[in-house]
């Protein structure tokens, strides 16, 4: 048994708030968070760490004239310059996602929908252009379509079209909160990550989040944007070690209940000099525990493959088929249910 990790990453660059105002949380060139994801690969090249890379499909492509002629809402598109990966960096990445594609670890691409669409805002036919867009995208790079989503800001899309599209694996965040300001505070300096095991709903495989991003520290910069100011009294370091020490409890406690550990963040969460040691600090213990044995580190395409042969082992287990001599030792783990569940969507931070 032992317990199970698996990381995820959003790539989203200016498409993550076309929509909204401002960025202030991206480098204006996307320089820091091509720096960043560039020492991310090398470093899960060393480690052999595999990660899910949600990626929104227009930074795919390496150009466009601006239109697009999807069912969206009128000026849902304003944003998009209709230029090129050298004139707005922000809106074409095909390289990043290329180098992700080209490293040895495994990384998977995961789609973020094609253009940063909240799914509860547009109507099915919108969700379904979305994906297949992005589906096409993504098939021209790696050759095969994905398996696995990050809705953007978590907004769900109804399963029927997610199936429609080839999706299989989804991960929502669940919030753990329930808590005052000052208990919330408390929650993301100190923890603990919840674990949540995988389900399965409408016939979609559901992982889980936080509604907060887990591997970098809501305490230290996110990319280029201060955190809030009851954070900034504490000195970086303290605040480092905090989030080094979440991260290895939210690991401990996969192992303890041989239970499912998912953590998140942004790219540009990790770009600065704040975060990033912490992260690769981490990741070598990950590595280090997989090679002991604690932990097995898998993509969310993988989570899926596991979840549905553990699921269909169990099954054949109940007709009295197949020899599974730890599903009962499995029972003495409940998986647990939906009771804290409650989607609060004033905390679930904008940037998604
Ligand atoms: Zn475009
Ligand atoms: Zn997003």
């Amino acid at each position: 048994m032992g317990g199970k990790v698996t990381l995820s990453i959003e790539v989203e660059l200016g498409w993550g708030v076309h929509d909204l105002d401002a960025a202030p949380h991206l480098s204006a060139d996307g320089s820091a968070e091509r720096a960043y994801l560039s020492r991310l690969l090398n470093c899960a090249d060393a480690l052999d760490v595999p990660i899910s890379f949600d990626v929104v499909g227009h930074l795919l492509q390496s150009a466009c004239d601006g239109s697009h002629e999807g069912p969206h809402r009128d000026g849902w598109f304003d944003a998009d310059p209709g230029t090129d990966a050298s004139v707005n960096p922000l809106f074409y990445a095909p390289e990043m996602v290329r180098d992700i594609v080209d490293r040895p670890s495994g990384h998977e691409l995961c789609t973020h929908t094609y253009s940063h669409v909240p799914c509860q805002t547009v109507d099915e036919e919108t969700v379904g252009w979305e994906l297949d867009r992005a589906q096409s995208q993504i098939e021209t790079v790696t050759g095969s379509k994905t398996v696995s989503i990050v809705p953007p800001r978590h907004s769900r899309p109804s399963s029927e079209t997610l199936r429609e599209a080839g999706i299989e694996i989804m991960r929502m965040s669940r919030d753990t909160s329930d808590k005052s300001r000052p208990g919330r505070l408390v929650e993301l300096l100190y923890g603990p990550h919840p674990t949540f095991e995988p389900r399965l709903v409408d016939g979609v495989v559901e992982t889980y989040c936080t509604a907060y991003p887990s591997l970098t520290s809501s305490a230290l910069p996110s990319g280029q944007r201060d955190p809030l100011a009851p954070f900034r009294l504490l000195p970086v370091r303290v605040r480092q070690s905090l989030q080094r020490q979440y991260l290895s409890r939210a690991i401990d406690a996969a192992v303890e209940t041989d239970g499912h550990c998912h953590l998140w963040c942004h790219l540009y969460d990790l770009s600065n000099q704040y975060q990033w040691p912490v992260v690769r600090s981490f990741l070598e213990e990950l590595a280090a525990r997989r090679d002991s044995g604690d932990v097995r580190v898998l993509t969310m395409a993988e989570l899926n493959d596991d979840f549905r042969e553990d699921e269909a082992a169990d099954a054949s287990y109940a007709d009295g088929g197949a020899d599974r001599p730890h599903a009962a030792e499995r029972a003495d783990h409940p998986r647990l249910d939906d009771a804290t569940d409650h989607e609060n969507k004033e905390r679930v931070r904008v940037y998604d």
